[in-house]
Parts: structure tokens; sequence; C-alpha cells
């Protein structure tokens, strides 16, 4: 096989934990391959972020690999409050929650109760609903309310610890979609310069436009990753493919509020909306969720991922695998293994995107289908901002990388997301037949191509005072 086609197109994230955090093991994930890092903010205090995000900046330095960063924002949740010690609720039992902390219900019955923290919560259930707490292990169901407590009945019983995560499959939760701890995280990871923010919990077009108007009001280039957990996400996915940069399908919170059995269905769909709109995509969550312990993934995982990369979703995304995880290190060389088997297969089929339209559109495409006709080829283009690499990536090349060029050091790390695309850093204000040349050497040092190997350059390339739109076949000298 050609050395510079057999290459990882589907782009790898982790989750940033104790068994990651170290130096010499953000050396060694990077060099294996890793393209963005995230921070789970739910669990992350700032001095630790900005710390982390200091050390990932200054290994991808020293090994000379550049990552992009994502704040992983954690939206409206709902917690319970603090436990003495675990309860174990039963099967059968009846059981309150609280919203307003000491509000006797003066009945004189002898019920356990938990605090929440959202006192509306009362207001949006209704009688009959569904309550699960901690991913769903514990299952209640809602028999009585009043302004100050839910009664309930213990269906599936389990152990309830201190501040665990509900869900409410199917209500829609007035909480607002942008709180006051992500603007004080936000802010953070602002002034330390990350380049990605997933929201967590997006339900419509709205929660994204707060978010970008935060991030404009302060100057951030950083791209907006839409998380989609809920059923009212799922309703309005359209508008929100159209309105975020990107979006993640986060099967742990969708695998609780949607039917288990829909979740391969909205996967599908969530990926098939954004390649219409030309969005990147995120498939998170239980990838290889066995390797928390186990040296080796299940079979049923393995497919998993494969059917991740068959799909050809942008980015596959590991969590509790890196962040607790036992072999982290091996999970990122077991994605890269079956990432790369898999796009082996991969059919040819383009897309084509909403956004990329008219000329510029008809000169991607004329580059793809030019790299899909000389075998063994591979695209360059140059991108300031990164516009032509996501409307190149967004068109799914079957059989090219997508070497980017950029200026910009940020482009290039938020170019990390993108399906295919290698991004470099390469100054772009000569003249064009100079940068092309100079592209091509850097590719030739960078021991990415060779002489007689073929490359295709589809560019818009701005030079000092000329806009140049081309697509050229050219022959590495
Ligand atoms: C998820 O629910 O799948 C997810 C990625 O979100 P979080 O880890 O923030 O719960």
């Amino acid at each position: 096989m050609n050395q510079m086609t057999h290459f990882r197109r589907t782009k790898i994230i982790f989750t940033l934990g104790p068994a990651t955090e170290s130096e010499e093991m953000l050396e060694k994930l990077i060099l294996a391959g890793v393209d963005i890092a995230r921070l789970n903010m739910a669990h992350a205090k700032h001095d630790w972020t900005r710390e982390v995000i200091r050390r990932i900046r200054a290994v991808s330095k020293k090994v000379g690999r550049e990552i992009g960063i994502m704040m992983d924002i954690k939206g409206p949740e709902i917690r319970t409050g603090d436990v003495d010690a675990p309860m174990e609720l039963k099967a059968g039992e009846i059981f309150d929650f609280t919203v307003k902390p000491g509000a006797d219900r003066d009945n004189g019955e002898e019920v356990r109760s938990v605090n929440v923290n959202y006192q509306d919560l009362v207001n949006d259930i209704t009688i009959g609903d569904t309550v699960l707490v901690d991913n769903g292990l514990i299952r209640l169901e809602v028999l009585e309310k009043d302004n100050a407590h839910l009664r309930c009945r213990v269906l599936i019983p389990g152990e309830l610890k201190s501040r665990r995560h509900i869900n409410l499959p199917g209500v829609k939760v007035n909480l607002p979609s942008f709180t006051e701890k992500d603007r004080g995280d936000t802010q953070v990871g602002i002034e330390e310069g990350i380049d990605f923010v997933a929201l967590s919990f997006v339900r419509e077009a709205k929660d994204i436009e707060l978010l970008r108007e935060y991030l404009q009001a302060h100057h951030s280039k950083a791209k907006i990753i839409a998380k989609i957990e809920d059923q009212t996400a799922i309703s309005n996915l359209e508008e929100i493919i159209q309105a975020t940069d990107s979006l993640m399908v986060a099967r742990g919170d969708l695998g609780i509020e949607c039917p288990f059995e829909d979740l391969p269905v909205i996967q599908r769909r969530a990926v098939k909306s954004c390649f219409d709109h030309g969005k990147p995509v995120i498939i998170a969550t239980h990838m290889l969720e066995s390797m928390i312990t186990m040296p080796m993934p299940t079979r049923a995982e393995i497919t998993d991922v494969a059917n991740a990369v068959y799909e050809k979703a942008d980015c596959v995304m590991l969590s509790g695998e890196t962040t607790i995880g036992k072999y982290p290190l091996e999970c990122v060389s077991i994605l890269d293994k079956i990432a790369r088997r898999i796009e082996e297969e991969g059919p040819f089929d383009f897309a084509e995107p909403e956004h990329v339209t008219g000329d510029k559109l008809k000169l991607l495409q004329s580059g793809v289908l030019l790299a899909h006709q000389v075998s063994d080829s591979a695209l360059i283009t140059f991108t300031r901002q990164g516009f032509m690499a996501a409307g190149l990536a967004a068109l799914r090349p079957a059989c090219a990388p997508i070497f980017a060029m950029t200026n910009s050091v940020e482009t290039l790390r938020q170019l990390r997301l993108l399906r295919g695309v290698e991004p470099y850093i390469l100054p772009l204000d000569s003249e064009p037949n100079d940068t092309i040349e100079n592209a091509i050497a850097l590719l030739v040092k960078a021991g990415r191509v060779q002489t007689g190997d073929k490359l295709i350059i589809a560019t818009d390339l701005l030079t000092r005072d000329r806009l140049v739109d081309s697509v050229q076949l050219r022959t590495v000298r």
C-alpha cells in the first residue's frame, strides 16, 4: 500500500483524567495519534483545568504535534444532594425527592428522601413520569407531588449515593441551557485558548446561539460542539445541526433518555443529517467501555467502533476508558487499528454538503473527483480559517488524505476534528506557485510524500493581492 494514503481518516478524542493527565502519558497519547483532548467540566476544578491545558500545549510543542482541546461544559444537569451514607432503595419502596430542603411533608409518614438541586422539578414533572437516578441504574415512578416534594415508588432498586445524576425521559426541563457554572468554566477555557466548547444537553438552536454570543463577546474563536442527549434534542435535530459547528452523539445520556432500541436509529440519522449540512460529527461513549478494566475489547465493542467508521463519522471518543481506565494507551491503539482496517473498505461515494455552494463546491468536487480518478493520490488545500479543508472533508473523499496547509496554529488544532484532514503549518503569503511548491517540499520533508506521488491541489489560495481558484494535478519531482 502507498505510504501516503495509508493513514487514519477517523479522528480520536480522549477524555483527560487521572489515568492520562501526567506529562509522560500525554506524550505517549499524542505520539500514538490522539487528535483532541476533552476536559469534562462536570468533574474539573479551575486550577486543574488551567494546569492541564498548559501541560497539553507544552507536551504538544515538545513532541511537535499540536492537538485540539475540547472543554465539555455540563449544561443543565439535575443532581441529588449529599447523603450521609449510601441508601439502599428497595423495590416497591416509597421515596421522596425534596426540592426545598427542610420542608416537611407534615403527614407523619416515615418516608426516606434526598434533596435535589432544582426547585422547578415539581413543576416540570407530571404524575406517572419516570425518574432515573445514577445513569438509569435506579428507576422510580412519580405518584404525587406538592410544591416541595415528589413522592415516588421505586421500580428498579439500587444504591443511592451522594450527588447522583438524574434523568427525566421525555420531560422538558426548564433549566437554562448555559448555566452560571458553564459561564465560569467557559471563561477559564477562553483565557487558556481552548479550541472547542461542547455544550451538554442542547435542546434547541437557541441554546447554541446563547453560547455563540458569549464566545463572540469574549473574542473567542472556539468552535461549538452540540451534545445531543435527550428527546427534545432529537425532535429539534435539524435546527440544532444548522446552528452548531459540529455535533456529538452523546450516547451515555441519550441511551437513558430515549428507548435504548432507538439509539442506533438516532445515531444513523444524526450522522446522515450532519453529512447533509457538511458538519462534523462525533460518536461518543461506551466505545471500548470494557477496556476500563480489561486489556482487550469485546467483539460487540469492536463492531460498534467499526460501525461508526463505516458511517463515516469524523471522530470516535473515549471517556471512562481514558479517565480512570487501566489501558488508555491500548484503547487508542485499538481504535486506530479498527479505523484503519474499516476505512480500507470505504465505498466510492461522496456527499454534497449544503454550506459549500456554487463555484466553490464545484471546485472542491472536481478535486475529489480527480483524486478518485488518480489512484494512490492525495489532496492538498490551503486554508486560513479552515473553510476549504472543512468543505473537502465534508465531501468524504474515500481514497485520499487531505493535506491542509494553514498559517494559523488555532486553525490547525480545529482541523484535528475533521475526517481525513491532516493539517500542517505553512506561510501563505508568497506567490501561489511558490506556496504550492513550499507545501510539497514540507510534505516531502515530513516523509508524507515522495518522488512520483500524485497530488491534487484544490485551492482558492489568497495570495498577496489575488484569489486563485484552481484544481491541479502535480507529480512530486
Ligand atoms: C454522554 O452522555 O454520552 C456524554 C458524552 O456526556 P457526559 O460524559 O458529559 O455525561
